[in-house]
């Protein structure tokens, strides 16, 4: 049988040295002994392996016994048989802030339109029957600020619910809010709903109204922190969600979550697609430097308060983490094809109907996919998996990262297939890291995390092979804790 050796990729972190198997997503610590075999069959390829060393790499999974085809997704797939389940109803395109960084173009789109309830509905018309056989959807009120147009939420809502109550759908909602308008009726509307809900909130005072602020001046974070105190009470899983246009992650991160928030999020700033005008307000470039800095600081964090058992420590840093997702990734070997479903699985209706990949890639027409009163829409091309994107295709962070996220790539790069420098070396680093923390985590110190709930339990834990003690570990928790969402 023909073997061939699985790309992989060496990181020298953390005062270790270990190996990324890409294709499985899976991290082994190696010794000096393979490391020179590694180095061997890097610096010449050509060279076929001595059955030692075939041995070596076949305990870490790293042979395969046949040529691997690089493209396990076909983009061949009857795209048409893909259900969209999940879709952004832009309700509004008007904002009462102008944010500095605006996708919108500084918080002015090309036209200040609103969504008539006809077009919501057959929106939701459209939703319904491009689920296809699926049992539930998803629906994201989002604008401008979308409760700027509260009155077509609510109908919206009452129409969609009646709809799924027909053919026997199930519907969950969402919105993105800059929480500026939540007053004590939208917020009974959202609890009787369970709508899940994520506010734009930049982080401290200073750093939010620098951002995010009134289109007739003043900044917003004092209304916002008065609104979210009564929407907290109601439901403490909002979502806070700052975009980062300079310094450290992490200390927004705390930020928001001494406000009171649990869930949080930091997306670097992306550049508009629509011609932003920040009034040079931010900086020209992105800067990431101290981005790097934080999950450099991160990873010893993990490894420091893990060797020292010190749960409270644990606890507070998971919810403010950049490497805890990379981290289960790799422990689960889930991979990721692609950086999202917008395009095939997910989709944005704009005011007009015009039907566009995502939320952010509204009003830039050669995004326009299509429109939901009539026309086929061509979702083919954003069906390509990682492996078949060009600029992605060697890369070894491509089943962790699976693309990036396709506005960006559009905005930095002029295509939703070329990812920005700065942002690929920020998930090369990241996956990096944590590969190095799980590589240093041991038996014992598995155990113990899964015993915090701070990693879950997955029997694809007992596939990676390194740690034989894992099963035990289980055995003694008997299943206990959650599985990640599955990525995509
Ligand atoms: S890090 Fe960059 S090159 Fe690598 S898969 Fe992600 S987007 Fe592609
Ligand atoms: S393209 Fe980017 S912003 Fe749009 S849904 Fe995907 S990840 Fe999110």
């Amino acid at each position: 049988m023909t073997c061939t050796l699985k790309p992989f990729h060496l990181i020298h972190e953390l005062g270790g040295t270990y190996v990324l198997n890409v294709q499985d997503l899976r991290i082994n610590v190696v010794d000096d002994q393979t490391l020179g075999t590694l180095e061997r069959v890097l610096t010449t390829p050509d060279q076929g392996l001595e059955s030692s060393e075939q041995r070596d790499l076949d305990r870490l999974g790293l042979i395969a016994p046949q040529e691997d085809s690089r493209s396990e997704l076909s983009q061949e797939k009857n795209v048409d048989l893909i259900p969209v389940t999940s879709m952004s109803l832009l309700l509004t395109e008007a904002c009462n802030l102008k944010c500095v960084y605006c996708y919108c173009g500084s918080g002015n789109r090309k036209a200040e339109g609103r969504m008539t309830e006809a077009t919501a509905y057959r929106a939701l018309d459209w939703l319904l029957e491009n689920s296809l056989a699926s049992r539930e959807i998803y629906v994201n009120f989002c604008g401008g600020e979308p409760f700027l147009a509260f009155p077509t939420m609510r109908k919206s809502v009452k129409y969609v619910r009646r709809k799924c109550l027909e053919s026997g759908k199930k519907v969950r909602f969402h919105t993105t809010s800059n929480g500026t308008l939540l007053d004590e009726e939208k917020i009974d509307f959202i609890a009787e709903h369970a709508m899940a809900m994520r506010i734009s909130i930049d982080g401290p005072r200073e750093v939010h109204d620098g951002h995010r602020r009134f289109s007739g001046g003043g900044g917003s974070y004092d209304t916002i922190i008065e609104n979210c105190r009564k929407l907290l009470e109601i439901n403490p899983d909002v979502e806070a969600h700052a975009v980062l246009v300079e310094g450290s992650p992490l200390a927004i991160k705390e930020a928001l979550l001494a406000i009171g928030f649990k869930q949080v999020s930091v997306r670097v700033r992306s550049d508009s697609l629509l011609g932003g005008r920040s009034g040079g307000r931010i900086p020209p470039t992105r800067e990431i430097g101290r981005i790097l800095e934080d999950l450099e600081r991160e990873a010893y964090l993990w490894l420091r308060h893990t060797g020292e058992r010190n749960s409270q420590a644990l606890k507070e840093l998971k919810p403010k983490s950049q490497l805890v997702n990379a981290m289960i990734s790799l422990l689960q070997n889930s991979k990721r094809h692609h950086g999202c479903v917008a395009g095939f699985g997910f989709f944005a209706v704009s005011c007009d109907g015009s039907v566009y990949p995502c939320h952010r890639f509204v009003d830039a027409p050669e995004y326009r996919l299509g429109s939901i009163f009539g026309g086929k829409l061509e979702r083919r091309t954003y069906l390509r998996p990682v492996e078949l994107v060009e600029a992605c295709a060697e890369c070894f962070a491509r089943y962790y990262c699976g693309g990036g996220c396709k506005y960006d790539n559009a905005a930095s790069g002029g295509d939703i297939f070329s990812p920005a420098a700065d942002i690929c070396q920020l998930r090369r680093r990241e996956l990096e890291f944590a590969a190095s923390v799980v590589g240093n985590l041991g038996d014992e110190e598995l155990k113990y995390l899964i015993e915090l709930d701070i990693l879950p339990v997955n029997p694809l834990f007992l596939t990676i092979g390194l740690w034989d003690g894992i099963k035990s570990a289980l055995d003694l928790l008997g299943g206990r804790g959650h599985m990640h969402q599955a990525k995509i």
